[in-house]
């Protein structure tokens, strides 16, 4: 459309200057041809009148001196005719038409008893000016025209006529000096349509053009456009009848050489306009192409902006991008769902004011080392959300990157982990119970076979001195039998109470071995303590008074064998081992009672004890 616009434009303006400049072409043309027709008309009328003067003279002089001295009157008409360049010849011819005086010496001997001219001033009375022509010279040769008048006698008779002639190329010589054109031409014809002279030559008559028919009697100037009678050719004729004499200036000009200058211009406009479109067609479609690029890359970007949203929307990282001096510059929107701050209440704000006080100091310290790590840093802290609550958050920082060298804005990625950092809590007390659980009895609450495991293997190699007791209830199958499997764990339970505390108080450990059989272990203490130790420990059983209605004594008691660490027991195993043979011993020699182990060890496998020491006091 704008192309279309454009060029209906410029044709416009193109076919309106056109238009324009051919009427003003055609104006000047006109005026130039009026001009110059009336500057002919006044020179054909200046050239006839010096004649006409000339010859005035001479018929007056005849009149009255019809037989001048012929030497003299010879001399005066060549006086004159050299004076006058546009006369050729003047001469007088008597009544029989012979030349009696000329210019020329001597007078030619010519009759022109015959030429028109001649015989209408014989004919007629006529004294007026008569202008005939084209006629060929008699005396030069030479076409010429012939300005005539009469001569008469003091009585008025035919005494003859006086005659110049003009030759023809003194009006065609002055005619071609105007450039009017190819085709162009300057007529001067007679008052009947006569030429007299034409430029460029051709002879005719124009007394039935349209010219001399029509435009003359009505208006002695005038312009037109016709037919030429000549050529055929479409023409503007500018004329102008002489107000002295009867003749006509007609200038002629075809209407191509009339508007070749216009032609001209309107060729040169249409190149320009041809160019000037062709400019804006290419401008318009270099344009139409920019166009199109632009909606595409516009349509790109907002394809890419609505992913970007779609994106930042409903994702539910945060996105953070920081300044040097770790301000933040830009802000995803999911800011909103982690902290319930809008992207605009945090634009701006420096990042570290907006942490927990004591994140602070250990994300300065790994902001100092962001630089060296290209594929940035991990890290874990609290921030605090819009209504006041904490927030655990994953980041990760790293500088942006432009040409693989660090930029100046650091990206962050913000997750809430709030949610896991509690799972994760709950996931390690829920480990540690299962742990503790592990290695705990459930009846008596004591430490099980497994802890005891281990604190004895840690004991053995740390301490120098180190005893272990092996407790077994005695007949206690008995008593579960008598009293009940529930009085059982009750009895149980309170006698891992009573061991419990007894061994903290020695500093030792307490764990049940297994059903009713019990293993205390007295780090850096040797035999005679733990043997004082053991008789002490049975004294308070027996002091719990829990009846055993299957015990020989009635109530509840223990049977302990006790073992040290020895230079022949190499391992905690082997301890144990020790202290339960021991234990063997005290059930054989009765129950009730304490045996320790002898520090002897048998063949491998066979541990005999010897046994040694008894101790507490049989029922
Ligand atoms: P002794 O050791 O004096 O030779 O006789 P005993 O009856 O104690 O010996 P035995 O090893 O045959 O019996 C142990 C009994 O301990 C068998 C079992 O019913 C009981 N017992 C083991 N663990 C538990 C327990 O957790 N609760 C209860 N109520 N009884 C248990
Ligand atoms: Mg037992
Ligand atoms: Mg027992």
């Amino acid at each position: 459309m704008f192309v279309l616009a454009m060029s209906a434009c410029v044709l416009a303006l193109v076919v309106w200057k056109g238009y324009d400049a051919r009427r003003n072409a055609l104006a000047q043309s006109e005026t130039e041809m009026r001009n110059l027709a009336h500057s002919l008309a006044e020179h054909a009328s200046h050239t006839i009148q010096s004649a006409d003067v000339v010859m005035d003279d001479l018929v007056a002089f005849i009149r009255f001196q019809p037989f001048p001295d012929r030497a003299r009157f010879d001399a005066r008409l060549r006086e004159v005719s050299e004076k006058l360049p546009q006369i050729k010849e003047l001469a007088t011819l008597d009544a029989k038409g012979d030349v009696d005086h000329a210019s020329v010496t001597p007078p030619p001997a010519i009759n022109n008893a015959d030429r028109d001219y001649f015989v209408y001033h014989r004919d007629h009375a006529d004294p007026k000016l008569r202008i005939t022509g084209p006629i060929v010279s008699r005396a030069s040769g030479q076409p010429v025209i012939a300005v005539t008048r009469r001569l008469e006698t003091a009585d008025g008779g035919f005494a003859g006529i006086v005659v110049a002639t003009i030759e023809s190329d003194y009006f065609t010589e002055f005619y071609k000096t105007f450039d009017l054109g190819a085709g162009s031409g300057i007529t001067l014809s007679g008052g009947d349509g006569h030429i007299l002279v034409r430029w460029p030559t051709a002879a005719g008559d124009l007394s039935k053009s349209r010219l001399f028919e029509r435009m003359l009697p009505r208006s002695p100037v005038g312009y037109n456009l016709a037919i030429s009678p000549f050529d055929g050719l479409q023409k503007y004729y500018a004329y102008e009848q002489l107000s002295r004499y009867p003749l006509v200036v007609t200038v002629a000009r075809t209407e191509v050489s009339v508007l070749a200058d216009w032609r001209e211009a309107v060729r040169s406009d249409a190149v320009v306009a041809t160019a000037a479109l062709a400019c804006i067609v290419l401008l318009a479609a270099g344009l139409a192409v920019q166009l199109r690029n632009r909606e595409r890359f516009e349509r790109l970007l907002r394809e890419r902006d609505a992913r970007h949203r779609l994106i930042d929307a409903n994702i539910g990282d945060v996105v953070v991008v920081l300044d040097g001096r770790g301000v933040v510059t830009f802000v995803s929107m999911s800011i909103e769902t982690v902290l319930g701050f809008r992207p605009e209440e945090v634009l701006g704000r420096v990042y570290f004011d907006m942490m927990h006080p004591d994140d602070v100091a250990g994300l300065q310290a790994m902001g100092k080392r962001l630089p060296d790590v290209p594929n940035g840093l991990r890290a874990e802290f609290r921030m605090e959300r819009a209504d006041g609550t904490m927030v655990w958050l994953e980041a990760n920082f790293r500088f942006t990157r432009q040409d693989g060298r660090p930029g100046r804005s650091i990206v962050c990625t913000l997750r809430d982990v709030t949610r896991r950092k509690e799972m994760e809590d709950e996931v390690e007390a829920l480990n540690s119970r299962l742990a503790e659980m592990a290695r705990t009895d459930a009846l008596t609450g004591l430490p099980n076979r497994r802890a005891l495991d281990d604190f004895i293997a840690g004991e053995f190699e740390a301490s120098h001195d180190l005893s272990v007791l092996m407790i077994d209830v005695d007949d206690f199958k008995g008593f579960n039998d008598r009293l009940g499997h529930h009085a059982g764990d009750d009895a149980l339970r309170q006698l891992g109470r009573l061991l419990a505390g007894t061994a903290a108080g020695a500093g030792g450990f307490a764990a049940r071995y297994g059903g009713e059989e019990f293993t205390i272990v007295l780090p850096g203490t040797g035999k005679a303590v733990a043997i004082a130790f053991a008789e002490e420990l049975q004294a308070a059983i027996r002091a719990l008074g829990i009846v055993n209605p299957s015990a020989a004594r009635g109530r509840l008691t223990v049977s302990i064998g006790i073992a040290d660490k020895i230079a022949s027991i190499c391992d905690p195993a082997t301890l144990l081992r020790c202290a339960d043979i021991a234990l063997y011993e005290a059930k054989r020699r009765g129950r009730d009672c304490s045996v320790a182990a002898p520090a002897f060890v048998g063949d491998a496998g066979s541990l005999v004890p010897d046994v040694a020491t008894r101790t507490g006091t049989p029922a």
